[in-house]
């Protein structure tokens, strides 16, 4: 899951999720959704250490033009 965190973009991941058989859509209990939140705010304050990680950013045009 990505989110932001002011400046920051944090990837979290192994968030546990049902996926919807018919869509693929994914849909998080209540409480992982509070648990989220509170990543984020602790990554905002840097109370929580990240791993960095390489990331670029495009545009979706440009993406399909090549
Ligand atoms: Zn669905």
């Amino acid at each position: 899951m990505i989110k932001k965190a002011g400046e920051k973009v944090v990837v979290v991941k192994g968030v546990p999720a049902w996926v919807c058989k018919q869509c693929g859509e994914r849909y998080y209990p209540i409480d992982t959704v509070e648990r989220i939140k509170g990543i984020v705010k602790e990554v905002s304050e840097e109370k929580v250490k990240m791993q960095k990680i390489f990331a670029g950013e495009l545009n979706f045009k440009v993406a399909i033009t090549g």
